[in-house]
């Protein structure tokens, strides 16, 4: 790709940097590990000016970023490539500082990080190449036709606290490769780590288009009122604002949003198979994924069984606080908030007839909460209606294959599913009935590292999608037409003033010959009226 507008000047450069006049004294976060209820860090709650500042330094430098093209920018997402894998211990400690994960959850970000950023270093020349469509028609076979995709300035990146690493990346890097700059606004609750992001890009030398900004709602508010496009990440009721917000100013968006993921296990699944993968997709990360199993549905034949593996599996699991040993398999819930969600939900599944068949309350110091396996639910509970983000996992007994879908069906959701099945092949049939937006069958997540495939959610999970191969950086680009001619051009198009009919004639009877059928082609009406008045 290349770019024709000038290199900013170093005194536009140094002016856009001057501090932004501030209305307020900036206010400080503290930053709390919530497994022990220490603060591990602070951050300032940026102004909406500071943000505005921000989007402006940046501006300056996406024109240079996108000259280089895909394959300069390459160099240096490989290079951050290397610092990620180079400081993966460092990252883990600093992501457990501010999450209270096991150490096992906490190391996936950084390599996960590294995966995706080959993905998209490498192949984000061939996705934002050019096109050259065929020409439709035979008449416009006298251009050639481009499309190409330029980037959005800067892209505004607005990420939840379940992954405080992992989902900046996500984004950021194909923004990046995309050639747009971009601004970062994590989770006012984990934004420790997204600052290591942003000091790894610093490290390596990368020019200054990725910039991390800090607070809560207020700044994220400001992120939306500067950036172009904007790809957030979060809460359905936070979606919704930020989508009122992005079409009053007309720019695009993508949003990523909640779930209540169901799982449906048939009479001929492997059923130790389902109960490991079901136990590790509702209780991975204490519940809190976005696609984390939900709900289960479990055919009458296989329920029992189903439910003493299950049960069994989340019972084994060891919760606790790691340092950088592997001791235990789940870890705290991200503050006091998600542990009054998730008790809710299971006081009042109990309190209309429900079953705990394990864990069920809160437990030790900070913001644990036992592994929990509910039966006797149903769709008016809130365990089952609304989304828990937490690690519960309540299941249903169904008669059949058809009950099961209507039931997974039953949701204002549509972000993933799950089917366990000894038929793959009706596997598939079922995901193709299914409304979500995506179905991993025999398996928990495995979208998830499947950046050629999009990942989005239907209804109230989302608007738009995230990866898919070329779209994950197109995504990030407005496209350009441009028509070139091919063939010598004449001193006047047939259309071209002034009109006359006999020019008009044939320049619309080659269009009605080439697009229509049959006698359509010619347009014996307008033929007589102009072979009337034809000067
Ligand atoms: P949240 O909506 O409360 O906050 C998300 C981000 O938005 C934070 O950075 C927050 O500061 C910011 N924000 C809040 N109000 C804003 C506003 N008015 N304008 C701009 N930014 C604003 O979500 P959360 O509690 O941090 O995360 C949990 C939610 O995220 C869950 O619903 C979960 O399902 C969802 N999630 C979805 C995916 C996905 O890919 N679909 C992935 C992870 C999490």
């Amino acid at each position: 790709m290349t770019n024709t507008e000038s290199a900013p000047s170093a005194a536009k450069k140094a002016s856009a940097r001057k501090p932004a006049a501030k209305k307020d004294a900036p206010t400080v976060i503290e930053v709390r590990n919530p497994g022990t209820g220490q603060i591990v860090g602070t951050v300032p709650a940026q102004s909406a000016d500071e943000v505005a500042a921000t989007v402006r330094e940046l501006r300056l430098y996406q024109p240079e970023w996108e000259a280089i093209g895909p394959d300069g920018r390459k160099e240096w997402l490989l290079k951050l490539q290397d610092w990620l894998i180079d400081n993966t211990e460092h990252l883990a400690d600093v992501l457990q500082s501010e999450t209270s994960k096991p150490r096992a959850d906490a190391l996936i970000d950084p390599s996960f990080g590294a995966d995706l950023i080959g993905y998209y270093a490498r192949r984000a020349a061939k996705f934002l190449a050019d096109d050259h469509p065929s020409p439709h028609s035979p008449l416009a076979r006298v251009k050639k036709l481009t499309t190409a995709y330029r980037p959005y300035p800067v892209v505004g990146v607005i990420t939840p606290w379940n992954f405080p690493l992992a989902m900046p990346v996500m984004d950021v890097i194909p923004a990046l490769a995309a050639g747009a700059a971009v601004v970062l606004k994590p989770s006012e609750v984990t934004p420790l780590s997204a600052l290591e992001l942003a000091r790894g890009w610093r490290e390596i030398g990368a020019p200054p288009v990725f910039e991390v900004v800090t607070g809560a709602s207020e700044t994220g508010a400001a992120v939306v009122g500067n950036a172009d496009y904007i790809q957030f990440t979060g809460s359905t009721a936070t979606g919704r604002k930020i989508a009122a917000a992005c079409v009053e100013r007309m720019i695009p968006y993508s949003l990523e949003l909640g779930g209540k993921d169901p799982a449906i296990v048939l009479a001929d699944a492997d059923i130790d198979r389902a109960a490991h993968g079901i136990a590790f997709g509702g209780m991975f990360n204490a519940g809190q994924v976005c696609i984390s199993v939900e709900r289960v549905y479990v055919e009458a034949p296989v329920y029992d069984e189903f439910v003493a593996k299950l049960t069994a599996n989340v019972k084994a699991l060891r919760q606790g606080i790691d340092g950088r040993e592997l001791k235990h398999d789940v870890g705290a819930l991200a503050n006091e908030n998600q542990v009054d969600i998730v008790q809710r939900h299971v006081e009042e599944a109990v309190a209309a007839g429900a079953k705990v068949l394990t864990g069920g309350k809160r437990t030790g110091q900070g913001t644990f909460f036992e592994p929990t396996v509910l039966v006797d639910v149903d769709h008016s509970m809130s365990c089952v209606a609304e989304e828990t983000f937490g690690p519960t996992l309540p299941v249903m007994k169904v008669a059949d294959e058809a009950e099961a879908i209507r039931l997974a069906n039953d949701s204002v959701y549509g972000l993933s599913a799950s089917v366990w099945t000894g038929d793959k092949d009706r596997g598939e049939r079922i995901a193709r009935q299914l409304n979500a937006g995506a179905v991993n069958i025999n398996d928990v997540f495995a979208n998830l590292f499947s950046y050629a495939l999009p990942m989005g959610g239907w209804g109230l999970s989302g608007v738009g999608a995230r990866w898919g191969g070329a779209n994950g950086v197109r995504k990030y680009c407005r496209q350009q037409a441009i028509t070139k001619p091919i063939v010598p051009t004449l001193q006047k198009e047939l259309f071209w003033y002034p009109y006359q009919n006999a020019k008009l004639l044939t320049a619309l009877g080659a269009m009605r010959a080439a697009g229509a059928r049959g006698l359509r082609r010619i347009d014996i009406p307008a033929l007589l009226k102009l072979k009337g008045d034809n000067k």
